[in-house]
């Protein structure tokens, strides 16, 4: 594993800004997150944040309401441009220059995403957030992550979940689970396992990007993971 990762991304649910809470967002919960991730760029790692929006709405909740899968996915989307804009503040807090940018474009809200604007914040120090996951229905924001990392030349997917890693099962339900320290690509998909929704998994595997999962729920998580510290698991290309 290199010394320092240049440039990563990291992936945070829409249920990772909500804290104790069962939707919306959690004020401490931000700027405890922005903070991990201000001190991550301040180390000198290029940080882009590709953000959820499962706090607010999930496409496929808007079956149950009457909306079709590619509107309600709209309504998805734009909830990631909630989060984006809030978490673009937090960040900004802790004096830490942030720039959210859409893949949906609003530039009322924020920068349109391109790879190039992308790319000059990132030069610039500047944390990137990363809304509207690819900009399409029927895509969640994990391959958004995948895509992200590739198309800006990333060497890491840092994916924040709720556990310290991957496991062989569930280990909130089944307490023989054991976590993997380190596998591959290949074997997190044939394997099944479900950490990531396999069009990332894929994105991630053909383009050889090393994903780490870990905790986000541990103060410093992030800045640890970057540094090899922490509990958490390295999924890579052999
Ligand atoms: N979404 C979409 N295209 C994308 C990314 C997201 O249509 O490229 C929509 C989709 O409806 C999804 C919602 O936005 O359910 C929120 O994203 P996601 O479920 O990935 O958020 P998370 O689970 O990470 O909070």
């Amino acid at each position: 594993m290199p010394a320092a990762w240049k440039r990563v991304v990291v992936k945070l649910s829409g249920e990772a800004l909500m804290g104790a809470g069962t939707h919306g967002l959690e004020a401490a919960t931000l700027s405890r997150i922005a903070s991990d991730l201000a001190n991550a760029a301040a180390a000198g790692t290029e940080v882009a944040v590709v953000v959820g929006g499962g706090n607010f709405f999930r496409g496929i909740e808007g079956a149950d309401k009457g909306i079709d899968r590619a509107r309600a996915d709209s309504i998805g989307m734009l909830a990631t441009v909630m989060n984006a804009l809030a978490l673009e503040q937090a960040i900004d807090n802790c004096g830490q220059p942030a720039r959210a940018l859409s893949a949906i474009a609003m530039p009322s809200l924020c920068q349109p995403y391109s790879r190039q604007a992308a790319l000059h914040h990132l030069a610039k120090g500047r944390i990137v957030v990363l809304a509207g996951g690819v900009g399409h229905p029927f895509f969640t924001t994990d391959t958004g992550a995948a895509l992200r990392a590739a198309e800006l030349s990333c060497d890491l997917i840092l994916k924040a979940t709720k556990v310290d890693g991957i496991y062989t099962a569930d280990p909130k339900k089944d307490p023989s689970a054991r976590r993997f320290e380190r596998l591959t690509h290949a074997e997190a998909i044939a394997r099944n396992l479900a950490v990531m929704d396999t069009a990332a998994f894929a994105l991630a595997s053909e383009n050889g990007i090393p994903i780490i999962v870990f905790d986000l729920r541990e103060p410093g998580s992030i800045s640890a993971a970057l540094n090899g510290t922490g509990r958490h698991t390295l999924v890579t290309a052999a």
